[in-house]
């Protein structure tokens, strides 16, 4: 039999994605934000945000996650 399929080539670098689907507008509108001290989330739709201490270094999606999982919580509905 001839070659094995090509194999995709990936890069190295790990591209999570950035910008999330806001619980609250449901817009693709949320950003994570790193400065030395903080970890920020904001949607830029409709300005829902929230800021972490950054003692751990999440990943972004996990950020994510947990702005989502307060805000469900919080039960803060415009
Ligand atoms: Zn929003």
């Amino acid at each position: 039999m001839g070659r094995r399929r090509k194999r995709a080539i990936r890069t190295v670098k790990r591209t999570l994605p950035s910008v999330f689907s806001c619980p609250r507008c449901g817009n693709i509108s949320v950003r994570v934000s790193n400065d030395k001290d903080h970890t920020n989330i904001i949607c830029g739709n409709c300005s829902l945000s929230k800021t972490y201490e950054t003692a751990h270094n999440k990943e972004p999606v996990d950020v994510y996650n947990d702005f989502v999982d307060w805000f469900m919580k919080s039960g803060v509905i415009a």
